[in-house]
């Protein structure tokens, strides 16, 4: 059972689906699904000269990965001329629209001349009433906006926000050149699509009473308003390239998990108690407009990236493994060197330490490199003629035991540091260095078992022979 809750969100394909934009989009979406309503997508692209086919696959492809699924749409504005058309046509007839064949220039004069006298400049009416008389020259349509009185949004979020209507202009609804213009079709999609709510940054809140003007003229009830407030910088300036990655499809490349962005996303303005990490269930299960903050939301990426490091640190084995593969493949490196099991127990030993998934495919590398590069500064520190005694030590150790398990492994490096009365530091960096190529690693016996017997012999004498050169 669906309910009559309709909400879009309306993206220009002129760019990116960017961090402010897919906010907007979620929290439309969950608002949607928690009231059992309807999610539509609606690419607004009525601007010839600056949407392009490459951003509106691009917006549908950062969808795809969040795995959002709307329930209408994508619906395109190009596609729907007629729908313009004919509420132009309405609005002409009924005496709300006129025909206006003032000039460019002409428009302009009279805006000067309002400004010279103090006043708002705005389009002075002349068409108004003076069409008939000129019938061949090229017009644009314009709405008759009232003279008197005020345009009122009770906003969800902004509260009653006034507009004086001789503020407001007539505003060109149709273009010299039959092109109608933006707030004209936003307001007659969300007509036509039976729009309940629309939740919309609020940098579209000066659009909001032209586009009530139209609800009125076309003798319409106005949806529901929400406009949510910014997203912006540790700077307090608005979000922007500036502030690092700023485009979904960024997220992605970066190691992002969708559900992490998603949380984070919707927690950056919307709370419910102190949970921070919610799945999509709960999510939906609690969202409500009234708890959404009116403040403008700071951007901090590090709590994204501990968000996204809690969610790798839960995220199924397999989708883990398919990732790292993925990341391998790419970087030229095959991953079925190792076993899938292996492969299992790697991406195990790394998801505690990766806050992307692009960090885990960097650590897990020396597994499946066949010559690993070694850190120059880390391997003149360790790879000593002191530590290659011990490492040969070990190295013999560990081709007698039975299975090459992290326990029997540990077994051997105890061997060797009680009969040479060392302590686990002294051996394990330098078969660190030797066998990951630096410093840093998931435990040492996990390693070498990970690794297997055959990678870890033949780096160790990689690294005996370099000491003994
Ligand atoms: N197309 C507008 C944008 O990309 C959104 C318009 C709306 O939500 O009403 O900012």
């Amino acid at each position: 059972m669906t309910s009559d809750i309709r909400v879009r969100f309306a993206p220009s394909n002129t760019g990116h689906l960017h961090i402010g934009g897919a906010r907007t989009a979620l929290f439309n979406w969950f608002f949607a699904k928690h009231h059992a309503g309807t999610a539509i997508l609606r690419i607004e692209d009525t601007d010839r000269q600056r949407s392009t086919e490459e951003y509106y696959d691009a917006i549908l492809e950062a969808f795809e990965w969040l795995g959002l699924e709307w329930d209408e749409g994508p619906y395109r504005q190009s596609n729907r001329m007629d729908l313009y058309q004919e509420a132009a046509e309405k609005l002409l007839s009924s005496g709300a629209a006129f025909r206006c064949t003032c000039t460019p220039e002409e428009v302009n004069a009279m805006r000067e001349r309002a400004r010279a006298k103090g006043k708002t400049p705005k389009y002075d009416g002349t068409c108004r009433d003076r069409y008939e008389k000129e019938p061949n020259v090229p017009f644009c349509l314009r709405l008759r906006a009232a003279d008197t009185g005020e345009t009122i949004v009770d906003d969800i979020l902004a509260g009653e926000v006034v507009f004086e209507n001789s503020q407001l202009d007539d505003m060109v609804i149709v273009r010299t050149d039959g092109m109608p213009t933006y707030n004209f079709c936003v307001a007659v999609d969300d007509i036509d699509m039976r729009i309940s709510h629309v939740i919309r940054g609020n940098d579209h809140l000066s659009n909001t009473p032209k586009q009530v003007l139209v609800y009125q003229a076309l003798q319409e009830a106005t949806p529901k308003f929400a406009h949510i407030s910014m997203i912006l910088g540790s700077d307090k300036k608005r979000l922007s390239k500036r502030h690092g990655a700023d485009s979904v499809l960024e997220y992605k490349e970066r190691g992002f998990l969708p559900e992490a962005l998603i949380n984070y996303l919707v927690r950056l303005g919307w709370s419910h108690g102190d949970q921070e990490i919610f799945s999509k269930d709960e999510i939906i299960a609690n969202f409500a407009l009234e708890n959404l903050n009116r403040s403008a939301a700071i951007f901090n990426p590090e709590k994204l990236l501990w968000l996204n490091q809690e969610y790798i640190k839960s995220a199924d084995g397999g989708f883990l493994v398919d990732s790292l593969d993925a990341g391998l493949r790419k970087q030229g490196l095959p991953p079925d060197v190792l076993s899938r099991k292996t492969r299992e127990g790697i991406v195990d030993e790394l998801r505690t330490r990766s806050s992307t998934l692009v960090d885990m495919i960097e650590g897990a590398r020396f597994f499946f490199e066949d010559d690993i590069e070694l850190d120059e500064k880390a391997a003149s520190k360790f790879l000593t003629s002191e530590s290659s005694e011990l490492m040969l030590k070990l190295r013999n150790e560990l081709n007698k035991i039975d299975a090459f398990s992290s326990e029997n492994v540990k077994s051997a490096f105890h061997r060797v540091m009680d009969e040479e009365a060392v302590k686990l530091g002294k051996l394990a960096q330098p078969v660190r260095v030797a066998i990951t190529g630096g410093t840093i690693s998931p435990g040492i016996f996990e390693t070498l078992s990970l690794l297997g017997r055959d990678r870890s012999l033949y780096r160790l004498d990689a690294a005996l022979g370099r000491v003994n050169q």
